[in-house]
């Protein structure tokens, strides 16, 4: 098994700020970054922010403002999550960043020499807030359903197209080869059948004149890339593609994308792989949608959810634990503030900060010195690792709870309050501690913050109280 682990989520669109969906998918794929790590591998890690397209273009002149001076506030926005989050991510890209550029260009270049890139003239149907073409049987009453309150646009001009069609058996035979390409099935089974049903060949670029904020098409001054094609080359340009041996240890990685972005990153990013002659993607996982309290979230309905606001409420280590814990890794699930206070209290508060409290709090009292070697219990780490390396990231947190549940039954038990035997009750206590320490590693996966401090604080040579891991809200 190689030792280097690659891990990429996509890049978000920014014309505007980061949102609670976002904010889930990033915190999935930091948890699958630090278990690589916790596995002893070398890791990359990497997410960014994508930064073409007409969406973009319009809301800088919108707001007045240059497009790139825009482009570097709006990524700053997304670079401050890494604090925020507590992510451990390695690597920014934009697609503005100068090698980016480059790398976008020696694809195309590619693409083109191996036949894969045409012009023709054409007309079509576009959703400007997908930035994607809209065939009829995609629309609901002649709109996007993803953005009913948008016009759709017709472009009507000359462009590049890729040979998308060309690799419609090519993916075919490559899917039926990697039975666990997409994960869950029923996303894998989704693209199968739109792959099966035909492939058209799709636009990749624009005419400058109309939109001036792409990549330029090598040889033709006269268009800019489709902002999707140069997008999804960032996985590769981040690690130095072409010339780098970084590229070569680390590809192919494994991708994390919502649901909306299935077939790019499935169908559209493979093909083009394909035909430049690279490695597919080693895996796609594809995650479900948040709703906010039941309701689809969207601009119309102006209900979207302040992520920074949340943060600074509840604090990064609450909301990494809720969206992990209490929502389906995979499928759509439900965001909703009364939910989250509630798991809060329960899980967090009087589960685990309550378990620690009173474990430190009689260990003080009793004045014992324990000095807990830090033993991992061969069986909980072996069910814990069978989770993980499916991915089922929500049975793992979820299995961590359940022996912090168990390990407070244990002590309200064996009651080691009411122990008259000095000894007998050392042993109680000491028995918990060296249970929760033994998890703290694991914890840490989820929620770093909390996982360090349970560890520094049941590892020292003197148990002590501390500051209420987790205070009722
Ligand atoms: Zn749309």
């Amino acid at each position: 098994m190689s030792n280097k682990f690659y891990i990429t989520t996509t890049l978000p669109y920014i014309n505007s700020e980061p949102h609670i969906g976002f904010a889930a998918e990033i915190i999935k794929a930091d948890v699958i970054a630090r278990y690589h790590r916790f596995l002893g591998k070398e890791v990359i890690f990497n997410t960014g922010t994508d930064e073409h397209g007409l969406k973009i273009h319009r809301k800088a002149q919108e707001k007045g403002l240059d497009t790139q001076v825009f482009c570097d506030q709006m990524s700053q926005s997304f670079k401050d999550l890494k604090e925020l989050l507590n992510l451990s991510y390695d690597r920014f890209i934009r697609t503005t960043d100068k090698n980016h550029v480059e790398a976008a260009q020696k694809f195309w270049q590619i693409c083109a020499d191996n036949g894969d890139i045409y012009k023709k003239k054409y007309a079509v149907k576009y959703c400007v807030g997908c930035e994607l073409e809209k065939t009829e049987s995609e629309l609901e009453d002649d709109r996007c359903p993803l953005h009913p309150n948008l016009e759709l646009e017709i472009i009507e001009e000359e462009n590049y197209f890729f040979r998308w069609s060309k690799y419609q058996d090519k993916l075919e035979a490559f899917y039926s080869k990697n039975s666990g390409f997409v994960q869950p099935g029923f996303r894998f089974n989704e693209i199968k059948s739109f792959v099966k049903s035909g492939l058209r060949d799709f636009s990749i670029s624009r005419l400058r004149e109309k939109m001036p904020w792409g990549v330029p098409v090598p040889g033709d001054n006269s268009q800019v890339m489709y902002v999707w094609f140069d997008a999804l080359i960032n996985y590769i340009s981040t690690l130095g593609w072409p010339e780098s041996q970084e590229f070569k240890d680390f590809w192919p990685g494994l991708q994390v994308a919502g649901k909306d972005n299935l077939k790019q990153q499935s169908a559209m990013w493979q093909a083009m792989l394909m035909s430049s002659g690279l490695k597919p993607s080693d895996k796609v996982l594809i995650f479900g949608f948040l709703t906010n309290e039941g309701q689809k979230i969207s601009k119309s309905l102006g209900n979207s959810i302040d992520l920074k606001e949340l943060i600074s409420k509840y604090g990064s280590e609450a909301i990494r634990y809720y969206l992990l814990s209490a929502i389906s890794t995979y499928n759509d699930g439900d965001f909703s503030e009364s939910r989250l206070k509630e798991v809060y209290n329960a899980d967090l508060a009087n589960g685990l900060g309550n378990l620690s409290a009173r474990l430190a709090n009689l260990i003080e009292k009793e004045e014992l010195s324990l000095k807990l070697e830090f033993n991992p219990k061969a069986e909980i780490t072996l069910n814990f690792k069978r989770l993980m390396d499916e991915y089922k990231l929500q049975e793992a947190i979820n299995f961590l709870w359940q022996e912090v549940d168990k390990i407070n039954e244990y002590l309200s038990r064996e009651a080691p309050w009411k122990e008259t035997d000095k000894e007998k009750k050392a042993l109680i206590l000491k028995t918990a501690a060296i249970q929760l320490v033994n998890i703290s590693d694991l914890i840490s996966i989820f929620l770093p913050e909390t996982g360090k401090k349970l560890f520094s604080q049941f590892k020292a040579e003197k148990i002590k109280k501390a500051e209420s891991l987790f205070p009722r809200l």
